[in-house]
């Protein structure tokens, strides 16, 4: 496969963007080997600068659940860029974004259009915060809410309880505001809420883990959350950014039947544009700024052409019959991909929900960080690379989820299960 193009604009990216990159799994640092740089993508393919086209299962890490460039999506697009970008003030179709939103999520009762799911999870805890008047947040280690300060925390060593930085510039005392429990394991937690009673406002976490690979809920998780938080007084905070509109409409609280305090969304609800969104009880959402104390703003929140984006992804979503097909796609893939493994002899975790798929390389399940973290990442970079050059595009890291789209056709899934028997057999 030749990358010479992308080769050469790495080059002089890195002289001016800090690793070449705006996002830093994008530097592919832990497969090595050189990012594509993406000249285009359509439905299921992203094509390089270089001419090489993939099968991608990237998805731009989550919102491209129709495939790229949905000629629905594009035409609106088309029609909203003529009618101005941007204007700083209310339209009509931030109010039907949010009719969408909380029909299809029945614990929004209201939502707030922001511009990254960040931004989402930051005004999240802002306003748990603001409203329960506790300033201590539970996470849990290996999941990931985006790049804000108190969530950027990991588990304290040894007796300690409270999380430390883990990001420099992160201040330790803000770190030790975020309490950091483990996935799956309810009794973490509820030494956390014993540990600090009266002091935490809010359990943020992602109800099916993305970002430590894909984690499933155990039986028993989310609705001991849900106990665990009300009988405390605690706010519980669904990161549904990767998972809202992708395991269903209602997301992975519809999926497992929780019902949480707040949501977070993103990716999806912006069809590829910055979007992000927070919302919940109507009591809660009634504390942010211009209606309560907690200070909340966007420029660019509700924009038109994010917000036309969405919108068009989330009615193409609501139409008879995605979810099964997305369902059926990606229970095709898993399974021939599974039996290629085990054809080949390599034993690896293999999960899925709905079209999120991930496999991890190892022979012990995996139900939280630790355990994710016993994958053999080498034996992963070599697989990555094989597929890269066989022309299938998955995301440079064990620990990343996968996804399928509605445009994977049945060839497309045919070539990706080819293409592992053959990487597989080259390993
Ligand atoms: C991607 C992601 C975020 C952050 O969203 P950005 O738009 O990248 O800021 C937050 N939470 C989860 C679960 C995510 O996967």
């Amino acid at each position: 496969m030749k990358l010479d193009t992308s080769i050469a604009l790495m080059e002089r990216a890195r002289k001016i963007i800090p690793a070449g990159v705006n996002s830093p799994v994008r530097a592919y640092l832990s497969v090595g080997g050189h990012p594509p740089f993406i000249r285009e993508a359509k439905g299921a393919y992203i094509t390089d600068v270089d001419g090489n086209t993939y099968i991608d299962y990237v998805a731009s890490w989550g919102p491209m659940i129709l495939g790229h460039a949905h000629p629905r999506v594009v035409e609106a697009l088309n029609d909203a860029t003529r009618r101005g970008t941007s204007y700083g003030a209310p339209t009509p179709l931030e109010v039907e974004m949010a009719e969408e939103i909380v029909a299809a999520v029945p614990s929004m009762d209201w939502v707030r259009m922001v511009s990254s799911g960040t931004e989402a999870t930051m005004s999240a805890l802002r306003l748990a915060r603001g409203y329960t008047g506790h300033n201590k947040i539970i996470k849990f280690e290996g999941c990931y809410h985006g790049h804000v300060d108190s969530l950027l925390v990991k588990a304290g060593s040894g007796g300690m309880t409270f999380g430390t930085p883990d990001s420099a510039g992160v201040p330790q005392g803000l770190a030790r505001e975020t309490l950091v429990a483990r996935y799956n394991d309810l009794t973490s937690v509820e030494e956390l809420f014993m540990n600090y009673p009266g002091e935490i406002a809010a359990v943020i976490v992602e109800p099916i883990a993305g970002n430590m690979g894909m984690i499933p809920p155990g039986a028993g998780f989310l609705e001991g959350l849900r106990d665990m938080t009300r009988k405390n007084g605690a706010l519980l905070i669904f990161d549904e950014v990767i998972t809202g509109f992708r395991v269903g409409l209602s997301g992975a609280q519809g999926l497992y039947g929780i019902d949480p305090d707040m949501t977070c969304l993103g990716k999806i609800i912006g069809g590829g544009l910055p979007v992000g969104a927070f919302g919940g009880k109507s009591d809660i959402m009634k504390a942010i700024a211009p209606l309560g104390p907690v200070y909340q703003a966007g420029t660019l929140s509700g924009n038109p052409l994010a917000v036309t984006a969405g919108l068009t992804t989330l009615r193409i979503l609501k139409e008879e019959g995605v979810y099964k097909q997305l369902e059926e796609k990606a229970a095709y893939l898993a399974k021939g991909v599974k039996t290629a493994f085990k054809d080949a002899g390599i034993s690896i975790q293999s999960h899925r929900v709905g079209s999120m798929f991930c496999n991890f390389f190892t022979d012990t399940p995996v139900r939280d960080y630790d355990t994710a973290k016993a994958s053999d990442t080498g034996l992963f970079g070599r697989y990555f690379t094989g597929m890269l050059n066989e022309g299938i595009y998955m995301a440079p890291s064990q620990f990343e989820t996968g996804f399928v789209s509605l445009a994977h056709t049945r060839e497309d899934l045919d070539r990706t299960i080819e293409a592992v028997s053959k990487v597989l057999r080259g390993l």
